[in-house]
């Protein structure tokens, strides 16, 4: 296959060996869970309308590019070196494992700030309890993929072929069940771990896989500083790339105002990555996420049938 071909694994030490540290305790389900089905989805997301930027320093956003995902081509330099189209002193922006509370709607803010725009790789399981936020993600104009339904390294061997499908085909389908409409089919594999089989059906599946060209690291960072310390100095080492981050994480959301100041500073400049066509989901797994989303079964009826004042 081309695909596995193209696929050159950089071994135990990894620059973008992120995501690993992903242990915060999911939000219960129970009053945050779907309730009922969205109404039936379109085919893909409405563009939004091009907001007029307010601030004149802003970073902005330099160009965009539309991805053919046909064969599922592979991005980021630290697994796949096939395709080198970034230009120098180019970046790519993106987050990981949101959408949370706080932090994913600061990071929003802070993109919003600068006019400038990210690829959200969304936990097919957080979009589940926090449909509204990755709305917002949508609505602002940045570029969704995702990143499996419940964070499972598909390495794991006690992993059958099937669980490990099922990970991402769920995570796509509860990614489009959030959003009422189907994302990019642009997916990230945790922890950075490309079981070469799971890398093939991809290809079959026409859904591009995006490792990095420079991690962060946000997930083990002390504070702020560091996140801003270390993706800069990979940053200058590198002079452009894909910047693996996660919205998910307080000291990221945190960072990013400097981060993007510096970035301005150093001339360079954000390439926001779009899809020609969204991913085509596959129904079994769409229907499974609505049986999920109607767990558990809770009563609809309005507060005024069921509470009625009898005296006062
Ligand atoms: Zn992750």
């Amino acid at each position: 296959m081309r695909i596995a071909a193209g696929l050159i694994f950089a071994g135990a030490v990894s620059l973008c060996a992120s995501g690993v540290a992903w242990s915060q305790t999911p939000a219960p389900k129970s009053a945050a869970a779907p309730q009922a089905a969205p109404a039936p989805a379109p085919a893909a997301a409405p563009a939004p309308a091009k907001p007029v930027c307010a601030n004149p320093n802003a970073l902005g956003i330099a160009r965009t590019v539309e991805i053919d995902t046909t064969g599922g081509p592979g991005f980021g330099f630290e697994h796949f070196k096939q395709l080198d189209f970034l230009r120098d002193h180019e970046v790519v922006l993106t987050f990981d494992d949101g959408p949370w509370p706080l932090n994913t709607p600061s990071v929003l803010k802070t993109l919003a700030e600068e006019c400038t725009t990210g690829v959200f790789f969304p936990i097919g399981k957080h979009s589940t309890y926090y449909p509204e936020i990755l709305k917002q993600v949508a609505a602002a104009g940045h570029t969704i993929g995702s990143h499996t339904w419940s964070h499972a390294t598909l390495t794991n061997k006690k992993l059958t072929e099937d669980q490990r499908k099922e990970e991402i085909e769920k995570g796509f389908s509860a990614v489009k069940w959030a959003l009422g409409a189907s994302p990019s089919p642009f997916f990230r594999f945790p922890a950075l771990q490309h079981p070469p089989e799971m890398v093939t059906y991809l290809g079959t599946r026409n859904i591009a896989m995006f490792s990095c060209d420079l991690d962060s690291f946000d997930f083990k960072a002390r504070d702020a500083k560091q996140v801003i310390d270390v993706t800069m100095k990979k940053l200058d080492k590198l002079g452009k790339g894909i910047i693996l981050m996660h919205d998910f994480h307080k000291h990221t959301a945190e960072a990013l105002p400097e981060l993007l100041h510096r970035f301005k500073a150093g001339g360079y400049k954000v390439v926001k990555m779009i899809a020609k066509t969204p991913v085509q989901t596959i129904a079994q797994y769409d229907d499974e996420i609505l049986k999920d989303a109607k767990l558990p079964t809770v009563s609809s009826r309005p507060v005024s049938s069921v509470v009625q004042t009898i005296s006062e």
